[in-house]
């Protein structure tokens, strides 16, 4: 593996660098927060346009073709920015398409993620602690050919703009015996929302499915085996998540590291105090530790897929513990202050809120380290 990062990516990161810092700074990012949708339809359009909506899908359905390395470019500065959009259950969708749709499946729905027209979201789970075959309960009834699914699937990120779900379901009574398939938004029977939570940049909600019918075209892969699919599809969300989580801390870290420069108390920077020098150094080592890991597990997904579970769990586990105390941390370092709407650092607390328990908490990652063999 080459540990430095190509000059192609390097030329992604301040490409999309400058795009965030002149399109979305930080008063547009309160704004879209603020709104109903949760995202700007106006700056979907221009990711689209720069190609950033297909970064990993095939030349051939209307992408870039690129992996998840160059990917983990792009989503650590949507990180740094905390960027409401979409874009993490978009790729997502494409990458269950991707692994497991035919080839009518994929001219069908890759080029519409790719160029923006189609939102995207995995509706997997039922409960979100239970990240296993168990936690998917939603039992399929027959009809010839088609299933009908009747249940609510919950923690569904960006539900409410999403226009296509890929759904877990399951199809018999053995612990594994799981489906999945593409519904739409606008099928019979679909209803979904996004609800208010702590981190307004990210929106999540539930998906509810009354007498939906899936007819077989819309099944991805062999109903009844899909349980690595979906496997491999909460390790993508969870790597996923974790390179966000490396642009928020370093974001965090950068601005209480400005903060503690530019306030004064007692005639000196707080800065200059090691009650506040160690914690950020400790911050800094944090964030350069995870962000090695999160490199790795990326790196892994596309080259290694056989380390790909272990590296993933420990690149999340060592994040959500990490950038919890980085949170707690930049807000502590702002004094009071911090705690208070006009600073940003509250938000990027509010994010490592968000984080934690998104694909898997440390806990659940930690076991499943141990469960592959340990450390
Ligand atoms: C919205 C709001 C409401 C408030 N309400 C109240 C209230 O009801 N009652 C009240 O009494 N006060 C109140 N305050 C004031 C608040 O308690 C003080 O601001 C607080 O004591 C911390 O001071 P500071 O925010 O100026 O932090 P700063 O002095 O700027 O310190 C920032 C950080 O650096 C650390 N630090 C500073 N100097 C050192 C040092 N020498 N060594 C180690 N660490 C250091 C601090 O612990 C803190 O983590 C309020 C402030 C705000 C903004």
């Amino acid at each position: 593996m080459n540990f430095g990062f190509t000059e192609e990516q390097e030329l992604l990161r301040s490409e999309v660098r400058k795009f965030l810092d002149d399109q979305c700074p930080m008063e547009q990012v309160r704004k879209i927060m603020e709104s109903e949708s949760g995202y700007s339809a106006e700056l979907w359009t221009q990711l689209a346009e720069l190609g950033w909506l297909g970064l990993t899908i095939p030349e051939e359905y209307g992408g870039a073709g690129l992996g998840w390395v160059d990917l983990v470019v792009l989503l650590e500065e949507t990180g740094r920015s905390l960027f409401p959009s979409p874009f993490i259950s978009t790729t997502l969708t494409a990458a269950a398409i991707l692994e497991a749709g035919n080839d009518e499946q994929k001219k069908a729905w890759l080029p519409a993620l790719a160029n923006g027209s189609a939102i995207g979201t995995l509706a997997l789970l039922e409960q979100v602690d239970v990240l296993s075959a168990d936690g998917i309960t939603l039992l399929a009834k027959t009809d010839g050919d088609d299933f009908i699914l009747t249940g609510e699937k919950s923690f569904v990120n960006d539900a409410g703009a999403a226009t296509h779900f890929v759904v877990a379901f399951r199809t018999g009574e053995g612990a594994e015996d799981l489906g999945l398939a593409v519904i739409e938004r606008d099928a019979e029977g679909v209803n979904a929302q996004s609800f208010p939570g702590i981190d307004q940049t990210k929106r999540v909600g539930s998906l509810s499915l009354e007498n939906v019918r899936v007819a077989s075209d819309a099944v991805l892969g062999t109903a009844g085996q899909a349980w690595p699919l979906i496997s491999r599809l909460l390790d993508r969300g969870a790597i996923a998540v974790t390179a966000e989580m490396v642009g928020a801390a370093e974001g965090a870290l950068y601005m209480t590291v400005q903060f503690a420069k530019d306030r004064i108390q007692f005639g000196d920077p707080i800065g200059r105090y090691q009650g506040v020098k160690h914690p950020l150094a400790e911050m800094y080592v944090d964030v350069e530790s995870f962000k090695s890991m999160v490199y790795y597990a990326a790196w892994t997904i596309d080259e290694s897929p056989g380390e790909a579970e272990r590296s993933v769990s420990l690149a999340k586990a060592y994040a959500t513990d990490a950038f919890t105390r980085i949170g707690i941390d930049g807000v502590q370092l702002h004094g009071a202050v911090g705690y208070t709407a006009e600073y940003d650092i509250q938000l990027y607390l509010k994010r490592s809120k968000w984080a934690r328990p998104m694909f898997g908490d440390a806990d659940h990652h930690y076991e499943r380290v141990a469960s592959l063999g340990g450390l």
